[in-house]
């Protein structure tokens, strides 16, 4: 099941509180600060040292996560 749009409106960066946006079903990118977050097992990870880790990284370039059923 995707994250629900309804959800993602209230999710925001643990570090700058920016809204994120959906990417690939599988991770949510700050439009802020470019911080990186996965979604694993449906669950958002809105950890600031994960995102921390993704930070360099563009979108391209994120790993693939086990993608939900649905997505692709
Ligand atoms: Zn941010």
């Amino acid at each position: 099941m995707p994250i629900k749009k309804e959800l993602l409106a209230i999710l925001a960066c643990p570090q700058c509180k920016s809204s994120v946006e959906l990417y690939k079903n599988t991770w949510l990118i700050c439009s802020n600060c470019s911080r990186k977050y996965p979604i694993k097992n449906n669950i958002p990870v809105l950890l600031i040292e994960v995102g921390d880790q993704f930070k360099e990284v563009s979108q391209e370039q994120l790993p693939d996560l086990e993608a939900n059923e649905s997505s692709r």
